[in-house]
């Protein structure tokens, strides 16, 4: 087993007959900054050990959650998740809300998707973000979806809210990640209770991540997912470059140093984990792309500055 606390490890080719098999359970692979060579960026994935992947559709406007559903129909490895951003809360007009209707009931649809609250980057008023947030649980309900939260990190008053809105909104007979997780250990726990998973991101590899690896050790297995969001948080290593969802290895195999465990274990755990939340088939087929034009979103030239 290798395993390297500090994730300062060099690139390593990945030279096994048998990769070890992971989900990236949260991704932005229709971001524009993957146009040039989307496909390439997949097929690395795959070939490298990643069974199957979660494609983001919101953070890119909300008519970029079109995107990942076409990326889902063309590869059964990939499933979508679509929602309104934090960041987009406001733009959610009556014509919006009638397309997140539509693609919600989508096939490859497997959760609502990212949403949230982000009162960072604040790009969307407080108040328009609470009650579009509460909006999507409603929804989430109606439907039996899962969801995909993002909260950020330097905030207490933004966990509170979340937690405050979501079991008002009755969010409690749900199932939800919070996604790219940096928040304290307790509230963490209280969001178990809640019954939400927590993923952790690249943020969990970088030099300085002392208090939020002491979280993840803190956390039970069962309860624990791994993602990239690429685009963004390359992990320690790679840091400053686009992340791609190969490199969710990455995060496993802190996770596995930190519970002292091996790597293929946390691979295979924190894989049934994301399975059972998202309800995604156990084996997905293998498949090749369809010969299409790879998706865009259609606008956004890499002026969007905040990370989803
Ligand atoms: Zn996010
Ligand atoms: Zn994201």
């Amino acid at each position: 087993m290798s395993t390297h606390p500090t994730g300062a490890e060099p690139d390593r080719p990945i030279a096994s007959a048998r990769p070890i098999r992971w989900i990236d359970s949260h991704c932005h692979v229709t971001a524009d900054r993957f146009d040039e060579d989307r496909r390439e960026v997949l097929e690395r994935a795959f070939a490298g050990g990643i069974e199957s992947l979660i494609s983001i559709g919101s953070g890119y406007g909300i008519q970029g959650n079109a995107a990942a559903i076409r990326l889902a129909e063309g590869d059964p490895r990939i499933f979508a998740a679509v929602g309104v951003h934090p960041h987009e809360a406001a733009d959610l007009d009556d014509e919006a809300r009638e397309a997140l209707r539509g693609w919600l009931d989508h096939e490859r649809v497997v959760a609502l998707g990212e949403c949230g609250l982000d009162y960072h980057y604040m790009n969307s008023p407080r108040e328009i973000q609470l009650r579009v947030f509460a909006e999507q649980i409603a929804l989430a309900r109606e439907l039996a979806l899962p969801v995909s939260i993002h909260v950020r990190g330097d905030d207490p008053d933004a966990y509170a809210d979340l937690l405050g809105i979501w079991l008002a909104e009755g969010g409690g007979e749900l199932e939800g990640v919070l996604h790219c997780y940096t928040g304290t250990l307790e509230f963490a726990r209280r969001a178990l209770d809640a019954g939400f998973f927590v993923s952790f991101s690249g943020i969990l590899t970088f030099k300085g991540s002392h208090e939020l690896r002491e979280v993840a050790r803190g956390l039970p297995l069962d309860r624990l997912l791994v993602e990239t969001d690429a685009p963004f948080l390359a992990p320690q290593g790679h840091r400053g470059r686009r992340n791609e969802p190969l490199w969710v290895a990455r995060v496993g195999e802190i996770l596995a140093a930190l519970h002292d465990r091996p790597v293929e274990e946390i691979a295979e755990r924190t894989r049934a984990n994301t399975r059972r939340l998202f309800r995604l088939p156990d084996h997905p087929a293998k498949a090749t792309f369809a010969a299409t034009d790879p998706p865009t979103n259609g606008h956004e030239n890499g002026t969007r500055s905040p990370a989803p």
